[in-house]
């Protein structure tokens, strides 16, 4: 149903599209949402078996391998990115971060706590990640 003006026009696709076409092709958004997210844990599941670990320099399984956020502010977590299937704040969030192995970066995150106590205690603020 054509319209003249954009707004009625935009209202009468979302609301198509709504009711009609994605009930009706919902299976079909479902799968090539569930092949996307695949790729994607495929994607990492890669990049954490083929990257050292940044600190000890070892290789390990991926499930062995943590992103560690260490520039920048943190949008969400990777896990939940990669849930979700957003590829392109996944790449953003992924550049902020240093893949380390769960033992390197318990250290990392211990450490970062004991320097924010101790500049807590010194009266100063709490370094950011990108600080510590
Ligand atoms: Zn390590």
């Amino acid at each position: 149903m054509p319209f003249k003006d954009r707004d009625q026009r935009l209202a009468y696709n979302q609301k198509y599209n709504k009711e009609i076409h994605y009930p009706k092709n919902r299976e079909k958004y479902l799968k090539k949402s569930k092949v996307s997210r695949d790729r994607l844990r495929r994607i990492i599941k890669e990049l954490k078996e083929e990257s050292p670990c940044t600190d000890c320099g070892k290789f390990f399984p991926y499930y062995i391998m943590d992103f560690d956020h260490v520039y920048g502010e943190k949008r969400t977590e990777i896990s939940r990115l990669l849930s979700m299937g957003y590829a392109e704040v996944l790449a953003s969030e992924l550049a902020k971060s240093e893949l380390a192995c769960c033992l390197c970066h318990r250290i990392r995150t211990h450490q970062r706590m004991l320097a924010a106590k101790q500049q807590v205690a010194a009266g100063q603020h709490a370094p950011t990640r990108a600080q510590a």
